[in-house]
């Protein structure tokens, strides 16, 4: 039966006409505060909805009385509340493993970024200061034998571990809520405390998701933990790291530098301290950001959708309870 689909971010003609071949959409490029309104209209009689980087909470499902799927093209499932949404008949669908390995890229890139000052000394060749051999100013620090930290050895912190480990032979510490046999086994990563980690790594990456029990979880306490001139590397969700803690802790030397995809506000403000400081390579949330992932994470995203309103969703189901039939 073909239904109402609302799409809130642009995508390829390809992924669009996938979705139009089975229902009909109606498709908004973004979502911003001139059209919030007409959003929020389309999805009064509208069974599906698929787009990202959008907060759908009450505010907008108390105007979607006939939504019952939620496709996100993301791995993250931050702009939601699944527990609401099982409460309202909601599916709700993510595109893990898709942008596993790019995203990891990203975190490697920042590592070796910030570590050999990739940024700051690419800027000192541009402003055509570089008139000499260089001098110990411009060194940076070696990434391979160090110790990596990973905050949360998922799919993207093994991704992590795997290069660290087999490609820089880096040893590797990690914390989940539960220790992951697999990657003790294939990284050699040892499971440890949060604080264990923070003391001992020489660099620390964030790889954990934004929940209500991980936000806030780097704040100046644990900042003040982490060795002196380690660098600390976020690829997760900015609210994860309390800036501000970590804006004190690179201006007061405790920490060699930062490498952040992700900030507790985005864009981030152009005018935040953080962007002052030559030790922070800062990035516009580009972790899965390659053509071919993204358009990977399309088409997952869509073919989701397509699954759950046929009533065959068995993959990247973010709450199953939903599609468990209630005892008559
Ligand atoms: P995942 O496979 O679910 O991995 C997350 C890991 O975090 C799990 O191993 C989990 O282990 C651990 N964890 C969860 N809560 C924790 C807590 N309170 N304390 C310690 N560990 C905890 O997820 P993923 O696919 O790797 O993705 C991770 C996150 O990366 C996403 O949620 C998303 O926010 C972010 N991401 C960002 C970008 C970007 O563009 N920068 C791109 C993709 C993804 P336990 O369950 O054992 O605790």
């Amino acid at each position: 039966m073909q239904e109402k689909i609302v799409l809130y971010k642009k995508v390829a003609d390809d992924v669009l006409a996938m979705l139009q071949q089975a229902h009909r959409v109606v498709q908004f490029d973004d979502i911003n505060a001139d059209n919030r309104a007409a959003f929020v209209t389309e999805l009064q009689d509208a069974a599906g909805l698929i787009g990202a980087s959008v907060k759908i909470d009450a505010s907008v499902l108390d105007h979607a009385p006939r939504l019952r799927a939620i496709s996100t093209i993301s791995v993250g499932i931050d702009q939601f509340d699944p527990a609401d949404l099982s409460k309202r008949g909601i599916v709700l669908l993510n595109t893990p493993d898709v942008l596993t390995e790019t995203t990891a890229d990203t975190g490697f890139a920042l590592i070796l970024a910030t570590a050999r000052r990739v940024v700051e000394m690419a800027d000192y060749v541009r402003q055509g200061r570089w008139t000499h051999s260089i001098g110990e100013d411009c060194f940076g620090t070696d990434v391979q034998g160090k110790t990596l930290g990973i905050v949360g050895m998922g799919r993207i912190g093994g991704a992590v571990a795997r290069r660290a480990s087999l490609g820089f032979g880096m040893p590797v510490l990690y914390n989940n809520r539960r220790p992951d046999p697999t990657a003790e086994k294939a990284y050699g990563a040892r499971f440890c405390s949060l604080d264990t980690l923070l003391q001992s790594a020489d660099f620390v990456c964030i790889t954990v998701p934004l929940t209500p029990e991980t936000h806030g979880m780097i704040g100046a306490q644990e900042l003040a933990q982490m060795r002196p001139g380690a660098i600390l590397i976020n690829i997760s969700r900015g609210s994860i790291i309390d800036e501000t803690a970590l804006i004190s802790a690179l201006e007061n030397g405790r920490l060699r530098g930062a490498g952040l995809d992700v900030f507790e506000r985005e864009p981030v403000a152009p005018d935040s301290r953080l962007l002052k400081m030559p030790n922070v390579v800062a990035l516009p949330h580009i972790g899965s950001a390659t053509r071919e992932t993204r358009h990977g994470m399309a088409v997952c995203a869509a073919q989701n959708l397509l699954d759950a309103l046929s009533g065959n969703a068995t993959r990247n189901v973010v709450n199953p309870e939903v599609l468990t039939p209630l005892p008559t």
